[in-house]
């Protein structure tokens, strides 16, 4: 059963590489009017890199021994199948609603728009709960406490330092408007938080 979960987080990774590579083409190709990356943005983004793909392809390579491993089942299989679904479809729904808008780091494009439609009505970060969901995924899919949580960790690190500063330059860029936006919305899960 490792092997399946191995080989369904696999898969997971592949269609989320296959949505990505698009827009991070279009992205380069795009001129940017506000340019707030630092050092510890890219180092937050390598961290999730190794939390999210480096570690359970180590767990699978046996680097860990079996320092931490835990048994596998089917009921967290499926809940890993259901979560990574959920994963994939709210990835690619903000990323369709976010458009030309997205970044990988913190930026601010020319014509930059603000979107308020499609996820972005209900939640102000839906493609940081879709890595959540990932992040989920993972620690159901991988059966290792170290492996399969470090995701989750990883993702948590990004966002505790990324939402406050992308909210803050959203505001320096929308002013009004995204005030008036952050009234009728939350940050991660509609209607609570
Ligand atoms: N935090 C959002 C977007 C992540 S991509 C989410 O989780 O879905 C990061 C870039 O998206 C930021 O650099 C910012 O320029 C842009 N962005 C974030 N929210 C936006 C919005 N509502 N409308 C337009 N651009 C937005």
């Amino acid at each position: 059963m490792n092997q399946t979960s191995f080989i369904i987080w696999g898969v997971m990774l592949l269609i989320w590489c296959a949505m990505r590579y698009p827009a991070m083409r279009r992205a380069r190709r795009q001129k940017t009017r506000v340019d707030n990356r630092t050092v510890l943005d890219i180092s937050l983004l390598t961290l999730c890199v190794f939390g999210l793909v480096v570690m359970p392809i180590v767990w699978r390579l046996g680097v860990l021994s079996d320092l931490a491993d835990r048994g596998q089942s089917w009921i967290l299989l499926i809940l890993g199948v259901v979560t990574g679904a959920a994963f994939l479809w709210l990835f690619r729904r903000s990323h369709k609603d976010l458009g030309r808008n997205w970044s990988v780091t913190l930026e601010v494009r020319e014509g930059h728009q603000l979107v308020t439609g499609g996820v972005y009505a209900y939640v102000r970060h839906p493609m940081y709960a879709s890595f959540f969901l990932w992040g989920l995924a993972q620690a159901f899919l991988i059966p290792n406490w170290i492996a399969g949580l470090a995701g989750l960790a990883a993702v948590l690190a990004l966002y505790a330092v990324r939402q406050s500063r992308e909210e803050a330059m959203m505001r320096q860029t929308f002013g009004v408007e995204y005030d008036a936006y952050c009234c009728r919305t939350r940050r991660l899960i509609p209607k609570i938080f």
